[in-house]
């Protein structure tokens, strides 16, 4: 069994379900300590956070995962057990094989390799893990960011391991990602009898031409390689059952995806504009997942397209589609930032896998990512 195979099965049958990381960063850092690593952990609440540097000074290239991962689901759907990990047919399956305990592992054998060849390399290169990416993300990533933050911590670049390859490892190249807004409206009316109408105020016709014109606006047109901003209604509440009734009170919940045409507070206001236009009597609540973010064509890019060129055979894709990452916390430091990973084809579902192929060509592609940025 190789190296990163061996690293990953290890991983998987710790059952890190977020946002516990089940003992996993503990295993990696005694690797990296014996490679020669300064590891430090951060815990804060029931998240646990590994920052592990080797080398000193600028500049600082961060390798960026995470030990926890999503539920299985029923056992019962799983053709094996989803934390033991088994290989059938050059595929390894479990929880987490390709979301992303395989990168993290790649990542280990990668600073091995990388730090045995070049012990006195210039520059940092730095592993920062978190158990809390999969959940809510409040005690991960974005308070270790908090802390960089304070300590005055630089960062020039970001490779994050998250599955960016859709059909081949090194397809695409991730170089952004959309910020991430969530609401919770609520329209206030007044509840009464469908025979007396004037003695009522129905919240579904109020809020009807608001909504209506919130889904058909055209947010912008989109923003280099991002797509046009989107705004997607996900749920309507009202009614009590009856048909006779008249409900008092009407709830919808709501979601942005948005490029960086905007940021959260100027899409909050011109959201709060509209519903008083429309005179509605509510109360509005936002939950501002992640601002988005863009790394513009330079160095990181660059090094990035040629490597990803190299092992898929055509330059990849440069994408900014999917949801959001922890990325999104560590490029406000002012860091550009990527994301390389494996095919992420299964991710979240059951039978999750990664091809053992990809697994063994990972730390191979993430040491030359760290050779050509940090020694040419
Ligand atoms: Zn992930």
């Amino acid at each position: 069994m190789s190296d990163v195979l061996d690293l990953t099965c290890d991983l998987i049958a710790r059952a890190s379900v977020t946002p516990d990381d089940a003992g996993c960063q503990a295993t990696i850092a005694a690797r990296l300590q014996r490679a020669g690593f300064a590891c430090e952990s951060l815990r804060y609440g029931q998240v646990d956070n590994l920052w592990a540097t080797h080398g000193s000074g600028a500049p600082v290239l961060v390798l960026l995962g995470h030990t926890d991962v999503v539920p299985s689901g029923p056992r019962e759907a799983w053709s094996s057990d989803p934390f033991a990990p088994e290989v059938r047919e050059g595929m390894l399956y479990g929880r987490g094989a390709a979301d992303m305990k395989g990168s993290v592992a790649a990542f280990v054998v990668a600073a091995e390799r990388f730090t045995a060849a070049h012990p006195d390399h210039p520059g940092t290169l730095a592993v920062l893990l978190t158990s809390d990416e999969e959940g809510d993300a409040i005690e991960g990533v974005r308070k270790v960011a908090a802390t960089f933050r304070e300590r005055g911590q630089r960062i020039d670049w970001c490779i994050t391991g998250e599955p960016s390859s859709t059909a081949k490892l090194g397809d695409l190249l991730r170089v952004g990602r959309r910020g991430s807004l969530s609401a919770t409206l609520t329209v206030k009316g007044v509840q009464g009898h469908v025979a007396y109408p004037h003695k009522a105020r129905n919240p579904i016709h109020q809020v009807a031409p608001a909504l209506a014109e919130l889904a058909a606006r055209a947010w912008d047109d989109g923003y280099e390689s991002f797509p046009p901003t989107s705004l997607q209604v996900s749920n309507i509440h009202a009614g009590t059952g009856a048909n006779n009734v008249i409900p008092g009170e009407l709830q919808v919940l709501f979601n942005l995806r948005y490029n960086p045409h905007w940021d959260a507070p100027r899409l909050e206001a011109e959201i709060a504009a509209l519903l008083d236009r429309h005179g509605l009597d509510y109360d509005l609540r936002w939950h501002r997942s992640g601002e988005p973010f863009y790394t513009p064509e330079g160095r990181l890019r660059a090094v990035a397209r040629e490597v990803l060129g190299e092992f898929a055979g055509a330059p990849p894709e440069e994408s900014t589609g999917g949801g959001t990452s922890d990325a999104r916390f560590i490029a406000p430091l002012g860091a550009q930032c990527i994301e390389v990973g494996p095919v992420n084809a299964s991710i979240h579902q059951v039978d999750e896998h990664v091809s053992v192929a990809d697994l063994e060509a990972l730390p191979e592609l993430y040491r030359r990512l760290v050779e050509r940025l940090l020694l040419d």
